[in-house]
């Protein structure tokens, strides 16, 4: 069956594209290895600049709110950092994203969940993928959205940069009382892994517990993740269920992430920041950016190519900031901590970029100003 757009991936990224092209009125088709709704390891933290790139209705997802920060140096020393307003909102992913695509079908996407593809190609005159039951699709553009370790990425000549890091996830079920002292807080502590940090975020009905590291050479994540939590009392259940995972990080350089016909878009072109590890906001964003450069391209208006100028000027370049920040962060954590525990402005700064009010280059400027030990990195 011949379509306008092909999409691979029905994460935020893809059925973002989706929706938004079919109410364009392109006929636009959706695959997905998994069967929706599904479970996808995250944290599931929407920062304010995600939830803006939302539609209404996103409000009635949300499991807590955070207005407290507290971070740790190897899961001692907290240091707490409020805000009056909220920094960041908690949500499900199986609950977003299944929201998010049933907002493409609305739109008149169709979908095919449950079906892994397994080939991708591209002519001089259209593009086609291929299931693992042998049948193809052909379409006009294709739009690779199908997360780190993407097929269409690797099947088709894009170049794109950044390190892909390794993330251990689980839920944590706790009684309603315990859950409760959790309200309104995440715990973020650094210095227990190489290049990363451990996570607590409370949830509807668990908590989201997890570590990772922006490089794969940490071994032995399961042992991170276990004195993390002893170390902020966290009793771990015998039969709790831990899913790794792998989380691009987004590199100091630009990229190609447009060929002639396709698209890369969100995990898949490795559009997660380097120094927080957000990915939800870079998706919906990039999903978005993708719809306008098929449109301009399917009315005439040029090719492909503006939408990676696009990703690399608007999105890529701060991030560039941000693997700055990272590089030295994640290097002197034990004086970083007593830097930013002895000025909580710094931390102070630190909330208002992660969360959307304030951009990594503000942060990096205001930290060269002041710390030697960033003027020399
Ligand atoms: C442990 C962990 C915690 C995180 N926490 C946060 C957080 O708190 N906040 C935040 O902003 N970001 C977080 N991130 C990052 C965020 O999860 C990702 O950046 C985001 O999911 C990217 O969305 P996406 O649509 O690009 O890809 P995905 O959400 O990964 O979706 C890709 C989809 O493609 C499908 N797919 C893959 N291959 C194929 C194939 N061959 N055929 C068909 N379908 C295929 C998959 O099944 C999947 O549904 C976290 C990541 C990890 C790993």
């Amino acid at each position: 069956m011949q379509y306008d757009v092909l999409i691979c991936g029905a994460g935020p990224a893809g059925s973002t594209c989706g929706r938004l092209l079919a109410r364009q009125g392109f006929k636009v088709a959706i695959f997905d290895r998994a069967r929706f709704p599904r479970y996808k390891p995250c944290g599931g933290g929407l920062t304010g600049k995600a939830q803006g790139e939302l539609e209404k209705g996103w409000e009635d997802l949300v499991e807590d709110t955070t207005h407290e920060v507290v971070f740790y140096h190897r899961q001692e020393q907290p240091l707490r950092v409020t805000s009056d307003r909220p920094v960041v909102r908690m949500v499900s992913r199986e609950r977003l994203d299944a929201w998010l695509l049933e907002g493409a079908i609305k739109a008149g996407v169709t979908v095919r969940d449950g079906y892994p593809l397994a080939v991708v190609t591209e002519t001089e005159t259209g593009v086609a993928v291929g299931g693992v039951d042998g049948h193809t699709w052909e379409g006009s553009f294709l739009v690779g959205a199908d997360g780190a370790r993407s097929l269409v990425r690797r099947s088709l000549p894009f170049q794109t940069g950044g390190t892909a890091g390794i993330t251990l996830e689980c839920e944590m079920p706790l009684d309603a009382g315990h859950l409760a002292s959790y309200r309104g807080q995440v715990h973020l502590s650094y210095g227990g892994i190489p290049s990363g940090y451990g996570w607590v975020f409370p949830k509807g009905d668990h908590l989201s517990v997890g570590i990772g590291s922006f490089t794969r050479q940490v071994k032995g994540l399961r042992r991170y993740f276990d004195t993390f939590c002893r170390g902020l009392g966290l009793k771990v259940p015998a039969n709790l269920r831990c899913r790794g995972a792998v989380i691009p990080a987004a590199g100091g350089q630009g990229g190609v992430f447009h060929t002639r016909r396709a698209l890369l878009v969100g995990d898949a072109a490795g559009l997660v920041d380097p120094f927080s590890g957000e990915g939800i906001y870079y998706a919906l964003r990039s999903g978005r950016l993708a719809a306008t450069a098929i449109q301009t391209a399917a009315d005439g208006g040029g090719g492909l190519e503006a939408y990676s100028r696009q990703l690399n000027d608007e999105l890529l370049q701060p991030l560039h900031y941000a693997r700055r920040i990272a590089r030295v962060v994640y290097a002197l954590t034990p004086v970083v901590h007593r830097l930013v525990t002895a000025n909580p402005e710094v931390a102070r700064r630190l909330v208002e970029v992660l969360f959307g009010g304030a951009t990594y280059a503000d942060l990096w400027h205001y930290l060269r100003e002041r710390y030697a030990i960033f003027r020399l990195a």
